[in-house]
């Protein structure tokens, strides 16, 4: 499906993913009971009215971060799950015109009115942590903190199908930031999002899936969104002072 903002993809037989004017990715997870939209890209264009062409389930929203190209979406639904670490980001950089830059920048086939940008609105924040589990009515997507790309992003599994909706957390091109988490502390994050070999898919956020890059992956075919770089996200500086990782956030998960 396509419209004048968004295109989307059935990738799975319960899963969509959707891009925005930037090459920004969101995905849409169907279970029998509920959806999930795991990001909500730029928040140029009603994600929401396009999402309800795609599905007639109730439908929530999850932040992987508070990153302009992922939050945008809150301030249509009014309401979304985020890790805490994470709520300040979206106030500190959700402003209109920095979301609105993002999205024109990839704009190439019209002309953005800055009134397309949804305006930065409160947000009720539902957070949520290590070990949260979304329960659509059989699928069930599992939250891990892998702090890093920010203090307080998350990445979600399906363990039964063997994908992780990674966001910024681990792609081609992962970010770090000055005043976030040191190398030391991502790569204990990495130690516990360690899925030893068993992953099908990862699903992150890519600037256009022209450039998603299939590779061998411990023996399973995988797909990585392709990071080429952050855009107006990076110039913001909206990270907080670096934090020892909490008891938990550097545990390895048990295999798939
Ligand atoms: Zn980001």
């Amino acid at each position: 499906m396509k419209s004048k903002f968004f295109t989307s993809e059935k990738i799975m037989d319960n899963v969509t993913m959707i891009a925005g004017l930037a090459g920004e990715l969101c995905y849409l997870v169907e279970g029998k009971e509920k959806a999930l939209l795991v990001d909500g890209l730029s928040g140029v264009g009603s994600l929401k009215a396009f999402v309800r062409e795609l599905t007639d389930l109730p439908t929530e929203l999850v932040l992987t971060h508070s990153h302009p190209d992922h939050m945008g979406a809150a301030f249509e639904y009014g309401k979304c799950y985020i890790h805490p670490d994470d709520i300040s980001g979206l106030y500190e950089a959700g402003d209109a015109e920095r979301r609105y830059a993002f999205a024109a920048a990839g704009a190439k086939e019209f002309t953005l009115r800055m009134g397309d940008a949804v305006p930065c609105v409160p947000v009720r924040t539902l957070p949520v942590g290590d070990g949260h589990v979304f329960d659509l009515g059989g699928t069930q997507l599992e939250v891990i903190a892998v702090p890093g790309h920010t203090w307080g992003h998350i990445v979600l599994l399906d363990r039964s199908a063997r994908v992780v909706y990674s966001g910024d957390a681990v792609n081609c091109n992962t970010l770090l930031f000055l005043g976030g988490t040191s190398i030391e502390q991502y790569r204990e994050s990495l130690t516990h999002l360690e899925l030893r070999g068993g992953l099908r898919r990862l699903m992150g956020r890519s600037r256009g899936r022209q450039r998603a890059q299939a590779h061998r992956d411990g023996g399973h075919r995988a797909l990585q969104g392709d990071h080429v770089g952050d855009g107006p996200e990076g110039a913001g500086g909206f990270h907080g002072p670096q934090r020892p990782l909490r008891p938990g956030e550097g545990r390895s998960l048990p295999p798939l």
